[in-house]
């Protein structure tokens, strides 16, 4: 069998530098292929697809265009919320039904958000009723007064986020949890921000009133100094104060949910082609993948084959909550799904296709197009970038996370970026979905990547995991000391003025130990890594004492023993070769060097 090569995602243009990096070769290496194709290129020019393409195929790999890519998904994400958003403002309002809403609840650890699910789930299942126990699944349905809701009962955002990431509106209103002896926190507010960046509504429960140290009057007051005013003090905000241990202010908390779902237009067709999100899933020994659908719209029937993310099957059968056998579930309805090839996602939307085979061709097309992804995150959307899109009309408005070191700084930032916000002239205005103090966090990145925001950090750090996270993501995180400097970006951003400034980082040393001369494979240095790591898609600069021999070289060949390898870490020996460079002495030093972006 033919080995299959490796993708590779090009931009519509990339320089030559740049390319060498992708695909781990040197510039001067990128350089003699493009002139032997009659390109003459500097090492800074930029090149188009076609062109970058070439080189790659010919060095082994498969190109492919992420702006292609990108489109592609722009399409499938735009077919994917016409399932059931678009699709029902098409259809005729005498096809759409109000569906019970779908409630999450957020808030920070231990302020009471899974003894509250618990107690409304236990407090709703009528005494006798068939099935008894709910199982659960990532959802129940109760009724109150005749009226159902759905709760979600994996509390906490990150199911929340991740929903939303893959452009699912996850929930129709929010409960966000704050405990009476505890307060608003960290947490809350950024469940807030959550819940707030995707435009779903939130009804306070104040947990824990039967604490001896509950203080309601002062969480009221924490409450409206994050812009969530009680109603009694002419706010719009339900605030409901309960007790899960006492089982007291529940009915409240549901009526106020169920006024707070009243303002806003859930509806669905029951008839159309079903469609929905994945809540849960996983395998199990004896019967298969068994996967907790939402449906959103339309109605699932057993036998309707679905497609989710990559995982798609024929409905062989479907339970409820309480394990009771469903032949079809409607709008709202969350259901056991047993028949799929493979657990999807938690958050990837599903939808029905007409036969087993049109399930297949997709979820094999999209395989193919996450293995394309995992060989290089694209950045989706960086602050250079944003001018394209507000000039290709994808954008008009400029997401930000701002987290800044004290509080004093808070204020008079977001007045300055509102400022900028105010005086552009193409109407592009700066939606801050948060801000506040502390390092960047992995959850500031989780909403970023959500809501398609940048992130701005003020005199802060950021976290190992929002590292991870933000490169993984793609998300872009900006960090500044200077208050003029941090406007100044955001101003000349908005004008498609910003552009990338490139910096060297040393990412590894190593010393020359023994030197090997091999007829046709020249000259390698037997070296040892001194600390740091040595990859082969970095450059290196040759020291010898203080002195610098030579620099901007590209790896030739790095090898431990007799492999290739990308790359060696520190206290390890290795074999290395450099393009246009073989007068190494005994004793010399190589720093190894890689360009990353800073502001
Ligand atoms: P979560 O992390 O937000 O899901 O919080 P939990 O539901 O796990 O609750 C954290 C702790 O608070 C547990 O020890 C609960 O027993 C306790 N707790 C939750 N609700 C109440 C309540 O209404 N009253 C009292 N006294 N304790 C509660």
């Amino acid at each position: 069998m033919a080995q299959e090569k490796q993708v590779i995602l090009l931009p519509e243009y990339v320089t030559v530098r740049e390319l060498a990096d992708i695909i781990g070769a040197s510039p001067i290496e990128v350089m003699k292929r493009l002139i032997a194709n009659g390109i003459m290129a500097s090492i800074n020019q930029q090149i188009d697809f076609d062109t970058a393409a070439i080189v790659t195929e010919e060095m082994g790999f498969e190109a492919h265009s992420a702006a292609a890519i990108a489109v592609e998904e722009e399409k499938q994400k735009a077919v994917e919320a016409q399932t059931w958003r678009k699709k029902y403002a098409e259809e005729k309002p005498e096809s759409l039904i109000r569906r019970p809403p779908i409630v999450t609840i957020l808030g920070h650890v231990d302020h009471g958000k899974t003894t509250l699910l618990d107690t409304i789930r236990k407090s709703t299942v009528a005494a006798g009723e068939a099935g008894g126990i709910t199982q659960h699944i990532g959802a129940y349905r109760v009724n109150h007064n005749g009226h159902q809701i759905t709760f979600l009962d994996t509390p906490g955002h990150e199911a929340f986020t991740a929903m939303r990431a893959r452009g699912a509106q996850g929930a129709d209103v929010a409960i966000l949890v704050v405990a009476a002896d505890d307060g608003v926190m960290q947490t809350t507010r950024e469940a807030l921000s959550h819940a707030q960046a995707a435009n779903v509504p939130v009804v306070v429960a104040i947990t824990k009133t039967d604490k001896r140290n509950a203080n309601i009057e002062n969480v009221k007051k924490m409450l409206a100094d994050i812009g969530l005013t009680p109603d009694e003090w002419g706010g719009d905000t339900l605030v409901v104060p309960v007790s899960a241990q006492q089982g007291t202010g529940l009915d409240d908390l549901l009526e106020a949910v169920l006024l707070t779902a009243e303002d806003k237009e859930i509806v669905a067709n029951p008839n159309a082609s079903p469609s929905g999100i994945t809540l849960e899933a996983e395998v199990s020994p004896h019967q298969g993948t068994m996967a907790t659908l939402l449906v959103l719209n339309g109605t699932l029937k057993r036998g309707d084959t679905v497609i989710a993310g990559q995982a798609y099957g024929r409905v062989k059968a479907m339970f409820d909550e309480k394990g009771n056998k469903l032949e079809e579930a409607g709008p709202s309805t969350p259901v056991r799904v047993l028949g799929l090839s493979e657990p999807p996602m938690p958050g990837e939307t599903f939808e029905t296709t007409k036969n087993d085979k049109s399930a297949r061709v997709i979820a094999d097309e999209r395989k193919d197009a996450t293995a394309a992804r995992l060989v290089r995150p694209e950045r989706v959307f960086t602050l250079e970038d944003i001018f394209a899109q507000f000039e290709s009309g994808k954008a008009k408005e400029l997401s930000l996370i701002l987290k800044v070191d004290v509080q004093g700084s808070l204020q008079p930032i977001v007045d300055g970026l509102m400022n900028i916000s105010g005086d552009n002239k193409d109407g592009i205005t700066i939606r801050i979905l948060a801000a506040d103090v502390g390092n960047i966090s992995e959850n500031d990145v989780n909403l970023a990547s959500a809501s398609g925001a940048i992130i701005i950090g003020f005199s802060v750090d950021v976290d190992n995991a929002a590292h991870r996270t933000a490169d993984r993501t793609g998300v872009d995180i900006r960090l500044y000391n200077i208050i003029y400097k941090l406007f100044e970006d955001i101003a000349l951003a908005l004008q498609g003025m910003l552009e990338p400034v490139f910096a060297d980082k040393t990412i590894g040393t190593a010393e020359v130990r023994q030197i090997f001369r091999i007829p046709k494979a020249g000259t390698i240095a037997g070296s040892y890594v001194r600390d740091g790591e040595l990859r082969r898609n970095a450059k290196v600069r040759v020291k010898r004492g203080n002195r610098i021999i030579a620099e901007n070289l590209g790896v030739a060949s790095l090898k431990r023993e007799k492999d290739d390898v990308r790359e060696v870490r520190s206290g390890f020996e290795c074999g290395v070769s450099l393009n246009n460079f073989d007068g190494f002495v005994v004793g010399d030093m190589m720093e190894f060097y890689v360009s990353e972006r800073v502001n």
